[in-house]
């Protein structure tokens, strides 16, 4: 049965993943805090992301460019005057809507008379300078494309680079919505993972439907249930005016089918746009057909905390177990924030403790490990299942003669027993994803 949103919010709560921002003081909207485990979950998943997309590929390059930007970026871009969503306000109980959300003409809370739709504009503005004027407005950055674009001629000069090729990016991003919610899906601070993939016009088709699926794959590669998952094209209504093609990448959220990632063809747009507000040349220099033209630019561009979430999600499981309920998440290894447990049985034999500790240290040098002994093994197994750790190891009195460990596996519950110095591979090999 699908996991309803509040059990996840209380598990991220319990067990240290999401965390309320200033609770202390009654919390501030939208905004969450990544804990012990949640910030090696999300560390783990944005790791994914770029060691496929980047380091794993010979046509990429990494950036990691401002947050604050010239202003005139965001003029050119198109979001001073456009990056809006249509507002509307219920006159009865005061309540804000996107219209775009709300179906028919009345409150969806109350059914009292909303206003007329008003554009509002989602750029968070701060000043620049202690001088609090117009001429010192920057932006803080509603998306990490525009430093891709604007670093383009750069990383093309400086890394030699032909067409098709891509620059990565994953930082952080601030979008002032309207209505956030949904945990972390919609927040007004989030991460994103971007990538502007650089391609000759004529071949623009072709990558786009390359990043298509291979996008949509990324996620099931890392155990995301195929059923949850689905691409959605745009229709043409939906399309901005400048992009040729769009699909999403959508996941089978609590609320339902909700987008995970979008894939665009952007065309030559906002080279073009820049090229123009700056005065700057961005073509390329094609030298076997001796043409100057602007790359067309496929964009891949995901959300960090999204797919943090996303993944969670499908993790949850519960099930029984030897006539026990368990919670378990069934995190790929790779992406568990905890690779393995150590417990020693006997925590009063100094023998045992001294090994456990040992092997502790050791372990701790390669992967996140964790160690305990504060209760039964029954109830440490639950912990680490309900955090997704996928091993955990049992040492007893047996291990001091046959330096041998006991290994369980998170999601079978079996348990083989292994020699102590092959417990690091062993763990290892799990972790790496083809
Ligand atoms: P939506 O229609 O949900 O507002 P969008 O189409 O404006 O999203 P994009 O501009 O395509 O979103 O942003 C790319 C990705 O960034 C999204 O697929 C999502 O994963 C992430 N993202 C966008 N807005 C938010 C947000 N407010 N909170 C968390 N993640 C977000």
């Amino acid at each position: 049965m699908a996991v309803d949103m509040d059990t996840i919010v209380s598990l991220c709560k319990r067990r240290g993943f999401i965390f309320q921002s200033s609770e202390i003081y009654g919390g501030i909207g939208s905004t969450w805090d990544y804990g012990p485990l949640g910030v090696e979950l999300k560390n783990n998943v944005k790791r994914a992301w770029w060691r496929d997309n980047v380091y794993a590929r010979d046509d990429m390059e990494g950036l990691d460019a401002a947050i604050l930007m010239h202003p005139k970026v965001w003029e050119a871009s198109g979001h001073v005057s456009s990056f809006t969503d249509p507002l509307v306000d219920c006159k009865s109980c005061k309540r804000r809507f996107r219209a775009d959300h709300v179906e028919g003409t009345r409150c969806p809370e109350c059914g009292g008379e909303l206003t007329e739709a008003r554009q509002f504009n989602l750029m968070f503005k701060t000043f620049m300078g202690p001088v609090e004027e117009d001429a010192a407005v920057v932006y803080l950055r509603p998306e990490t494309a525009q430093g891709i674009f604007v670093n383009f001629a750069n990383v093309l000069e400086s890394r030699r680079r032909k067409l098709p090729f891509g620059i990565a990016q994953i930082g952080k991003t601030f979008r002032n919505e309207i209505t956030p919610g949904n945990f972390t899906f919609r927040t007004r601070e989030f991460e994103q993972m971007e990538i502007e993939y650089f391609v000759e016009p004529q071949r623009a088709d072709e990558a786009f439907e390359y990043w298509v699926k291979a996008r949509h794959d990324w996620y099931l590669r890392y155990g995301m249930r195929p059923d949850n998952l689905r691409l959605r094209q745009h229709g043409h209504d939906e399309l901005a005016h400048y992009a040729k093609g769009c699909y999403d990448v959508e996941y089978l959220f609590p609320m339902g089918w909700s987008e995970l990632e979008g894939i665009a063809n952007r065309g030559d747009y906002d080279l073009q746009a820049h090229a123009t507000a700056s005065g700057r040349s961005l073509t390329y220099f094609d030298d076997k057909t001796r043409q100057h033209y602007l790359p067309y630019v496929i964009e891949p561009s995901a959300g960090a905390d999204r797919a943090t979430l996303a993944f969670l999600i499908d993790a949850y499981c519960t099930e029984e177990v030897r006539d026990r309920q368990r919670v378990v998440l069934r995190l790929h290894p790779a992406l568990a924030p905890i690779k393995v447990a150590i417990l020693p049985l006997l925590r009063n034999r100094a023998d045992v403790v001294e090994t456990a500790r040992k092997l502790y240290a050791d372990l701790r040098r390669h992967f996140p490990t964790d160690y305990n002994d504060t209760g039964a093994i029954g109830r440490l197994y639950a912990r680490q299942d309900e955090v997704g750790t996928p091993y955990c190891v049992t040492i007893d009195v047996q291990t001091l003669s046959d330096q041998q460990v006991t290994i369980r596996d998170r999601d079978t519950t079996e348990q083989v027993r292994l020699a102590l110095d092959q417990v690091r591979a062993y763990v290892q090999d799990k972790l790496t994803v083809d």
